[in-house]
């Protein structure tokens, strides 16, 4: 039950590396460095207060209410959030956990909720300072011209000192060598102006809290593609273009470019402001991108088109860019907030705990449905674009630890099935909330305009096969077309720091080691000594002296495969080394067919693997229903986050 897990994960202590994680970036300060905050609950308590005071800027259905049923109204609200927050079961992105509350009196922040009164909601809404930006994802738009090119360059300086992370699409630059007719020059191509944006971001700091993050996008038709394509070559994870992720656009769906891919066709390169003629082989733009991401990860793909066949708003709209990790395709200056819940925390000895599920995503949808009005934007025409569409981010983590505990091997079909089962099932009662918000408050101001109203029986996203297929179909027949408070509600992000929080796997990721050894500071000393870490779901299913006696082999390979223990075992605790490419893409496939907006997610290949196999994962990826493809061959950035000792070595 919902109110069980609750109080049962309430009380579960973050662990020392969670703990640790809050400390160095989380809990607030005084400006002369005295903590304010000291536990996960007191920032659960501040995040909640803020939130729930959105109330009071965008509910019409309070407006007729008396006073104490107002104050009533709100604290119950303030109460769901926390407990929710408290429990660690749905966590929002970093930062709304870094900037809800900035400006506002600390007295405000953390007084007993017994003692709040409504003047005190209101007042919070009032002190909140420009810093108060909750949102993790952002689009620039960057127009062919001086001026365009470095008012968005402050924009990208603006957006990254309040904690969000960008992306851009630099199509629209005119190519390397075309005419500039103000200066009888030649432009020097979008790749140049791209390292101005990445210097730019590199001396701005977020509050010392994280560095920036950024997504360039080139569309495969641009004249400069193939040198955009080997732009981050040499890259070692810190010299070139080291804030951008790269990638390339696809504006067309994807099965017309498998089709031109087929037939061994070519793309027209093109732009307004280029008068020169040139065909590429796709072939050949598939061959550089294969060698350029086996060499260093980068360039990526994202499926323009996929994105915008399913977007509510076009075409009166256009997605044009992603976000950095890829979950949210979005216009131009548009921007939007995510939020995660655990699956892991949700599992009973029945298997996953449904209604809490569904009382959890429900929630949530309304916790981040607030976000937005208590958001304050540091460009005025974001704040308005955000407001038009009221885009929201609802997600999952813990899903290989779900595994894990379930007995369920990760490249599975019973794993995908339950994979599509979560995601339907949260699609189903995500979009269910999203319309009695509207009913409730109003619907999305450009709403008429959206295909949830003008088209007959338009699905957000591309669905496949489903214990709710038929509810979902129903919900956008009969009820979406009338009530829809959010263009789009759902997206799986990295959760690369909130799984941390949370003790739990990242997004839908498996994990990366069942083992690791991490160096930290002693306690009030400089000395580092070493913090075992081995997966909890693995030491609750091992006895204790079998891990023992295999942690120093667990460390140094990072997986089972190597060891003689339980082949069951073996097969269910599988990391990502372990699962075949078309496994991780089948996985991306089964999450995608119920999310609205997009999924984070990495394809591994293991360090022996051939440029020809990453073309047969691009071709592949082409063939199923996903929007994005990011591979990564294990070593081939010297500096990967994650490594076993094993894999440090050779
Ligand atoms: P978190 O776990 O910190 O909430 P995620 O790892 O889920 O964040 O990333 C979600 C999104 O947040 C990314 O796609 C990106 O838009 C933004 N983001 C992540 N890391 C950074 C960063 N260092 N700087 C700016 N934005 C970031």
């Amino acid at each position: 039950m919902y109110s069980d897990l609750i109080e049962k994960y309430k009380k579960i202590q973050p662990s020392q590396n969670a703990v640790r994680i809050l400390t160095e970036r989380y809990f607030i300060k005084t400006p002369a460095g005295e903590f304010i905050e000291k536990s996960w609950h007191d920032v659960a308590h501040r995040v909640a207060r803020v939130v729930a005071s959105a109330e009071l800027i965008n509910n019409p259905a309070l407006e007729n209410l008396s006073k104490s049923e107002k104050l009533d109204y709100i604290k119950l609200l303030e109460k769901e959030f926390f407990d929710l927050l408290a429990s660690r079961i749905f966590i929002p992105n970093s930062p709304t956990l870094f900037n809800s509350g900035m400006g506002v009196d600390y007295e405000l922040l953390y007084k007993p909720l017994e003692q709040m009164e409504l003047d005190d909601y209101s007042k919070i809404i009032q002190m909140r300072n420009h810093l108060h930006m909750l949102s993790a994802c952002f689009v620039v738009p960057v127009e062919d011209s001086i001026d365009g090119i470095f008012t968005a360059v402050k924009e990208y300086a603006l957006i990254t000192k309040a904690g969000g992370g960008i992306g851009s699409n630099f199509s629209s630059l005119r190519p390397n060598g075309s005419f500039v007719a103000g200066t009888h020059g030649k432009a020097s191509g979008p790749i140049s102006f791209m390292h101005v944006f990445n210097s730019a971001v590199s001396v701005v700091e977020q509050g010392y809290r994280r560095r920036g993050a950024l997504m360039g996008i080139l569309n495969i038709d641009h004249p400069d593609i193939m040198d955009f394509i080997s732009a981050k070559k040499g890259n070692d994870g810190e010299k070139v273009l080291r804030f951008f992720n790269i990638s390339v656009g696809i504006p067309m769906r994807r099965e017309e470019l498998l089709r031109i891919y087929e037939r061994d066709g070519t793309i027209r390169l093109n732009h307004s402001k280029w008068h020169g003629e040139k065909e590429i082989k796709v072939r050949e733009i598939i061959q550089k991108m294969a060698q350029s991401a086996w060499e260093t990860g980068d360039p990526g793909m994202v499926f323009l088109g996929e994105m915008n066949r399913y977007y509510a708003l076009y075409p009166h709209k256009e997605i044009i860019s992603t976000n950095p990790c890829g979950e949210i395709g979005l216009g131009a200056y548009e921007a939007c907030n995510l939020g995660s819940i655990d699956l892991a925390k949700l599992y009973t000895q029945n298997g996953v705990d449904w209604d809490a599920l569904e009382k959890a995503t429900r929630i949530a949808v309304r916790f981040l449905d607030n976000v937005i009005d208590v958001n304050v934007f540091p460009i005025d025409k974001i704040s308005k674009a955000v407001k038009e569409s009221r885009r929201l981010g609802l997600g999952i983590m813990g899903f290989a630890d779900l595994l894990y505990k379930m007995d369920i091997p990760y490249d599975s079909e019973e794993a995908r099935r339950l994979a599509k089962n979560i995601m339907a099932f949260m699609a189903l009662h995500s979009h269910e909330e999203s319309s009695k918000l509207g009913e409730e408050k109003g619907n999305f101001p450009l709403f008429e305009q959206s295909r949830y109203h003008t088209e007959d029986d338009f699905v957000p996203f591309s669905m496949d096969e489903s214990d709710y297929d038929e509810e979902i179909f129903e919900h956008f027949r009969n009820v979406a077309p009338k009530f829809k408070r959010n263009v789009a509600v759902l997206a799986i992000a990295p959760t690369g720091s909130i799984s941390n929080i949370a003790d739990t796997s990242s997004g839908l990721e498996p994990n990366f080691l069942l083992a690791y050894v991490r160096y930290v500071n002693k306690q009030n000393s400089d000395e580092r000594e070493p913090l075992f870490y081995v997966n909890e779901v693995l030491k609750q299913k091992l006895p204790e002296d079998l891990i023992n006696s295999i942690k120093d082999k667990l460390v140094e390979d990072g997986t089972l495969k190597h060891l003689e223990i339980d082949e069951e075992i073996k097969r269910v605790f599988v990391v990502s080394h372990d699962i075949k490419p078309i496994d991780h893409l089948l996985m991306q496939e089964a999450f995608q067919c119920y999310v609205d907006n997009n999924i984070s997610k990495t394809i591994n290949l293991p360090n022996s693997a051939t440029v020809d196999d990453v073309v047969e994962v691009y071709i592949e990826a082409l063939k199923h229903k996903i929007r994005g493809l990011t591979i990564y061959r294990d070593g081939s950035l010297q500096t990967q986050v994650l490594t076993s000792t094993k894999s440090l070595k050779t």
